[in-house]
């Protein structure tokens, strides 16, 4: 069986956020199953991507030309884990420093001319796929693209699966752009008339199956509060919906081996936890104290992720003793919001306003509590990460964070979105903490947990082979 993936970042060469973790470690996981498959991943030629450490191999170059678009494609290999990976270089690429722009057209731009440059590349290289998985708006239109192309003897047995990793990116804006590239929009059917030319809602209605990242999610968006306008396309095409709950890489996120933190620790042994937290606390200039709990937040700043409720409950913990630090980029107004209660908390609270996975890592292994308290959260790694580091997530009852974490065994849910609530959850945490027969008893539950791919993998295979 020949698998396409195709994603706008995979890890370690590019990642902004989960997708990265997914498209990097999926593949890898799937071959692990069963090595027999023949698995191509396309990702962009980004400008901050990076490949050192691997041996970059020139594959292709030629000529994509649709309507109004024509720009070379420069195609380059790399092997990872038995997968083929692919990057895919051209114009609109030189053109952007951001894997993500704020210009919406420029993204268009990028990803429709990587979507179709990747399934051009394949057809070019007399590799067709028997399963096409996209991910996400920037791939939907390799899963429009192969559908006009189904008509054609060399991809009518080709099947699509389009991953939605977060519905709250449909691509909207990008209509012009379509028209530029010649893509059709779609006649009219049970999707809202918007969603027929918007590249998210266009792959969801053409692809044979549709997962999502969590068995609740795949059913949340069929509500009004979570479906975006889309909830009632979705429970039409319920039989066709998968939730599959991501895994994590367990070899690139062990505390054992993890290179980038001061003390290693293991569940059987966690001194090098108390170590890794102590070297946290001098370094961001808070008091040294165990007794003292550390919350982190690990975030892209968006409002999905509710960095707002977070930065309006602390006003509310003011008479509690602890520790938080802020890590995290995105939207200027909530990085000002997050700059600001390091100013008016110091020593209490610090906020660092940047990517930094090797911070991450040492905030992974260092923090008591990992807080998560989004609006909606399609799977969520962090949580997976925070508990295989014994750091015990504090998040909202939603989407995958309710698939993959139980209320006072691996952690602590709320559910209503309001500041009040979250303080309220976050004091009985922090109560909690000095109860430390209990606290031991969550943090060894944590890292009982299998995230691995292993289970996840499967589903997907399972799922294919179905196909
Ligand atoms: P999302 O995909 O919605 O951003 P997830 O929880 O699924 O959220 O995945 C986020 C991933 O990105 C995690 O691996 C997290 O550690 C990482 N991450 C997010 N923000 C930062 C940051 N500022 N620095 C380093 N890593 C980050």
């Amino acid at each position: 069986m020949k698998i396409l993936f195709l994603s706008a970042e995979a890890d370690p060469f590019i990642k902004v956020g989960g997708l990265g973790d997914v498209a990097g470690s999926l593949p890898g996981a799937l071959k692990n199953i069963q090595p027999s498959l023949d698995i191509r991943l396309c990702i962009p030629r980004h400008q901050a991507l990076k490949v050192d450490g691997f041996e970059v191999e020139p594959y292709k170059i030629f000529d994509l030309h649709r309507n109004k678009v024509e720009s070379y494609v420069k195609v380059e290999k790399i092997e990872k884990d038995g997968v083929d990976v692919f990057l895919i270089g051209g114009e609109p690429f030189s053109r952007s420093k951001k894997v993500y722009e704020s210009d919406v057209s420029l993204d268009g731009e990028k990803y429709f001319f990587f979507s179709l440059a990747s399934i051009e590349f394949v057809e070019l290289d007399n590799w067709i796929p028997d399963i096409v998985v996209a991910n996400d708006w920037h791939t939907a239109i390799a899963v429009v693209d192969v559908y006009h192309r189904r008509s054609s003897e060399a991809w009518k047995n080709t099947k699509t699966v389009f991953t939605i990793h977060n519905l709250g990116y449909m691509g909207a804006g990008t209509n012009d752009v379509l028209t530029r590239f010649g893509v059709p929009e779609l006649p009219p059917s049970d999707l809202p008339w918007w969603g027929n030319h918007m590249p998210l809602p266009m792959a969801a209605k053409l692809a044979d199956k549709i997962v999502t990242v969590s068995p609740t999610y795949a059913k949340e968006i069929q509500t009004h509060e979570y479906g975006c306008g889309l909830q009632e396309f979705f429970v039409s095409r319920d039989q066709d919906l998968i939730g599959i709950i991501n895994g994590i890489d367990l070899v690139l996120w062990n505390p054992a081996r993890d290179p980038y933190i001061p003390a290693s620790f293991s569940k059987d042994d966690l001194t090098g936890k108390l170590t890794n937290k102590n070297s946290i606390q001098s370094e961001f200039g808070f008091e040294v104290d165990q007794a003292v709990p550390l919350f982190t937040i690990i975030t892209r700043m968006d409002q999905q992720k509710g960095v707002d409720l977070l930065v309006d409950s602390i006003k509310y913990l003011e008479d509690k003793n602890f520790q938080l630090i802020i890590l995290g980029t995105g939207d200027q107004k909530l990085e000002q919001k997050s700059v600001l209660l390091e100013i008016r908390y110091p020593g209490k609270v610090k906020t660092l306003i940047k990517y930094d996975p090797k911070l991450s890592r040492k905030l992974y292994a260092a923090a008591d509590l990992v807080l998560m308290p989004s609006r909606y959260e399609p799977c969520g790694i962090a949580q997976m990460i925070s508990m295989r580091y014994g750091t015990i997530p504090l998040a909202r009852i939603t989407g995958g964070l309710k698939d993959t974490i139980q209320d006072g065994k691996t952690g602590f849910l709320f559910d209503e979105l309001s500041p009040e609530v979250l303080a309220d959850t976050m004091s009985r945490a922090i109560k909690l903490f000095d109860d430390k027969n209990t606290w031991n008893q969550i943090q060894q539950n944590c890292m009982a947990e299998n995230f691995s791919w292993q289970i996840s993998a499967r589903k997907y295979l399972n799922l294919f082979n179905s196909m």
